[in-house]
């Protein structure tokens, strides 16, 4: 029996509950915070990147005041998220990165200074997570059918999942920092899902303080980048989401600020058959979707890319590895698993700063 999620209403919905839960929670702050003082808050939102955006931003006449108006403002966010999308992702033909996905082996491909940054903070992540954060699983998040092409529930036979195994792995991509270029060294092809969607939020982040907006939250597709206070003069408070798409929920409320914070999960883009549920965070090491019990992982880092790469790896190696890596690079992150009698929640050491107490 296959019970799929329909992954793009899904997403959409459950990514439109993870919103409402960040804007219930934000708004909550803010309604009170009416009462002591004038607000000139504003907020807008779109579509990108398969997913949707929202920005919040204090716009306080003061030293740190914009002159730009809510319309320029929006219209600057939402023309670079076209061009991060043009470049980034795997859904458009044209984009620079299906572009680096067709080049030939073994060749210099100069790439755009965004695609470099992006592959670069790729690069580190796969490192620092021993390969489980690792963008060219393409392939295999494809055949899986998590991917552009949509496909039907299947679990691929083993026979053609080891065949694009021998191809998978960052490493076999070279670096060439002198001409701003790349080299495949076998036949990969990346998907930067898992962090293009953070650095655009960062992206966004240097945006607005360009524009001499110091006090944000941007959202893109759950990615979080804040900044300043809120307009309670306050850090902002963020909900994490009970993962489950129908019930939901908050299980915790982290308060924060100049930070960067992502979440990952099993729980949106999934199917099951007999009983097992396939989710779209992909293992390299075995070419299939991850089986253990960890459902969502949270980071809060410097940077939005840095948490939403981190949350991946997260997601691959499972509550015991990832609050070991955590804790020895005093990373913070906030892990909710499946138990016998419901969830259980897990956090690091450099977590516990965020909670709300
Ligand atoms: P995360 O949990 O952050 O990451 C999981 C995703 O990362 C998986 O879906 C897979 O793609 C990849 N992945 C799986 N395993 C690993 C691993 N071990 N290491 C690294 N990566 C892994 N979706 C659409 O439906 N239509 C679109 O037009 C569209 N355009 C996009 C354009 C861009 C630039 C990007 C970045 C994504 C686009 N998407 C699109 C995909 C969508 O936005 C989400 O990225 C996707 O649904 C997963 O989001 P998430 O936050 O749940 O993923």
């Amino acid at each position: 029996m296959s019970a799929r999620c329909d992954k793009t209403r899904l997403f959409k919905a459950s990514f439109s509950f993870w919103g409402v839960l960040f804007l219930a929670v934000l708004a909550s702050s803010l309604l009170s915070a009416c009462a002591d003082r004038p607000l000139s808050e504003s907020v807008l939102s779109g579509e990108t990147m398969g997913t949707t955006y929202s920005v919040k931003y204090i716009n306080q006449p003061g030293e740190a005041h914009s002159a730009r108006t809510e319309e320029e403002v929006a219209a600057n966010v939402a023309r670079l998220l076209t061009h991060l999308d043009k470049l980034l992702s795997t859904y458009q033909q044209d984009s620079e990165l299906n572009q680096l996905n067709r080049a030939e082996v073994g060749v210099d491909v100069p790439v755009s200074s965004i695609l470099w940054q992006v592959l670069l903070i790729a690069d580190q992540t796969y490192r620092d997570s021993n390969g489980a954060f690792d963008p060219s699983v393409g392939p295999l998040v494809d055949l899986w059918g998590f991917g552009p092409t949509a496909a039907p529930d299947n679990v691929p036979p083993d026979a053609v999942i080891e065949s694009l195994l021998i191809d998978t792995g960052f490493k076999h991509l070279d670096f060439e920092p002198n001409k701003q270029a790349v080299v495949k060294r076998s036949d990969i092809r990346l998907d930067l899902s898992a962090v293009a969607k953070g650095y655009a939020a960062d992206r966004v982040a240097e945006l607005l303080f360009d524009m001499g907006l110091q006090r944000f939250m941007v959202e893109v597709g759950g990615e979080l980048r804040l900044a300043g206070t809120n307009g309670r003069n306050q850090p902002w408070r963020i909900a994490i989401e009970v993962p489950e798409l129908l019930r939901g929920g908050v299980q915790e409320v982290v308060v924060a600020t100049d930070v960067g914070v992502a979440t990952s999960g099993d729980y949106r883009n999934y199917f099951e058959r007999d009983g097992v549920r396939y989710s779209h965070t992909i293992d390299p090491r075995t070419g299939r979707p991850i089986r253990h019990n960890l459902a969502s992982a949270t980071v809060i880092a410097g940077s939005a890319a840095q948490a939403d790469a981190l949350a991946t790896a997260f997601m691959v190696l499972g509550t015991e590895q990832s609050l070991a890596l955590a804790n020895r690079n005093e990373i913070a992150v906030y892990l909710i698993s499946r138990g016998p009698d419901g969830w259980n929640t897990s956090l690091s050491k450099s977590f516990e700063t965020y909670l709300q107490r």
